[in-house]
């Protein structure tokens, strides 16, 4: 399983409809709405373990 980095949601990668490559990884959405969010500030969220430990579906916060 992997862990939608918006929002912080278990997505199984094998039936993942949405996902990103960025910086040589790949990252799983568990829907439209989050890969479009990590598209415009990958960076933000692929950092991974600093900041808060998300929660957050919007993404703004
Ligand atoms: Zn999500």
């Amino acid at each position: 399983m992997a862990k939608d980095p918006v929002c912080g949601m278990t997505v199984d990668e094998k039936t993942a409809k949405f996902k990103s490559d960025y910086m040589g990884k790949t990252y799983y959405f568990c829907a439209a709405s989050c890969k479009a969010t990590f598209d415009k500030s990958p960076a933000k969220f692929a950092g991974g373990k600093s900041g808060h430990s998300g929660g957050c579906c919007c993404g703004h916060c």
